[in-house]
């Protein structure tokens, strides 16, 4: 047999003679694959499209894991959630093709941000995607851009962002309250998180963003400073919106959120899920009342793709550690570009 298979056309004479298959049987499998080809190739074409633009590495290990964020939010779309939506990754930042756009719903970034942020130098064409309808996301340090013109199209594309010396990035515990009113909260209950959760956005005026997760922040839950602002500190103890969502009168629509400084809450189911259902929201597809199905994210997977760093740290699952951290030491005003 083995000097048959070596052969692959005396294999096939012999595979004949001892299963002959006759021109009639071969015939219902020919029309099979003309009528399945087509149909698999519609199917993929009736999914939604949405581009998920994933960062350059920026912060230490474990921080800002854009690229392997981006993975593990993709495949819970592609392979998990049961919906007819594809997402296509584009890593390290702005495509080197932009053909990767054509027919894309929503395009989502997960980035760092001003000057480092994808869109920076590409307004035009992220502009041009918004006013056909396509829903546009930002989520982290994604959504800071300066004031002026890069700000204003922020306050068009997604309702507002994130304003050196006005808004303010702590990390602290931040109970979420979803707005239950918004379908990206379905199957949301409330839950807490520790995050580097800006707050205190600059909004569109007339303020055109919808609160879909809230909290308040006070000194208690703040357990690091970075950069802090007068305007951030008045607002302690008021309400603050974390994710956001808005309908654009273009058709599209646009979501923000301040959460993602830490890849290990992406094993935070409802922090999870949340992102899910306004990814699909963004890209116009209804959420399911149960929220977009996930499976629960493992530590080995939570320690995959991450961005190669002189010091690399293993990630842990999140824990009641995380919520529980002792309050900072107040500080004094500082910003980027901050007079002294
Ligand atoms: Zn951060």
């Amino acid at each position: 047999m083995k000097g048959i298979l070596a052969n692959p056309i005396t294999c096939f004479l012999t595979i004949r003679a001892e299963f002959p298959v006759s021109r009639i049987m071969l015939l219902p499998v020919f029309l099979m694959l003309l009528v399945c080809l087509p149909e698999a190739r519609a199917a993929d074409d009736t999914k939604t499209k949405i581009v998920l633009i994933a960062g350059q590495p920026s912060h230490p290990s474990g921080q800002h894991e854009f690229n392997a964020g981006c993975i593990l939010l993709a495949r819970a779309l592609n392979e998990q959630s049961s919906l007819p939506v594809h997402v296509t990754v584009v890593h390290n930042g702005w495509p080197n093709d932009e053909s990767v756009f054509e027919n894309a719903k929503a395009v989502v970034i997960y980035s760092d941000g001003n000057d480092r942020h994808p869109t920076n130098g590409h307004e035009e064409k992220v502009d041009e995607l918004a006013a056909s309808g396509v829903g546009i996301m930002c989520m982290h340090y994604a959504v800071e851009v300066p004031p002026g013109d890069r700000g204003n199209y922020f306050k068009r594309w997604i309702g507002g962002h994130y304003e050196g010396g006005f808004s303010c990035n702590p990390h602290w515990t931040a109970p979420l309250a979803p707005n239950s009113d918004h379908p990206i909260a379905n199957g949301v209950p409330g839950f807490p998180a520790n995050d580097e959760w800006y707050y205190n956005m600059r909004w569109a005026d007339p303020k055109t963003a919808t609160d879909v997760l809230t909290s308040t922040p006070t000194r208690e839950k703040i357990n690091r400073y970075i950069h802090w602002t007068p305007a951030g500190e008045k607002e302690l103890g008021n309400r603050q919106t974390l994710m956001w969502a808005v309908q654009r009168k273009d058709g599209g629509r646009g979501v923000g959120f301040t959460g993602g400084h830490w890849h290990r809450n992406w094993a935070i189911d409802d922090f999870r899920r949340v992102v899910l259902n306004a990814m699909i929201w963004t890209a116009g597809m209804e959420v399911p009342e149960g929220g977009v199905k996930s499976e629960p994210i493992t530590e080995a997977q939570l320690n995959e793709n991450l961005d190669e760093k002189r010091k690399m740290e293993h990630i842990s699952l999140p824990s009641d550690a995380d919520l529980n951290q002792p309050a900072a030491e107040p500080v004094e005003y500082r910003w980027p570009g901050k007079k002294p």
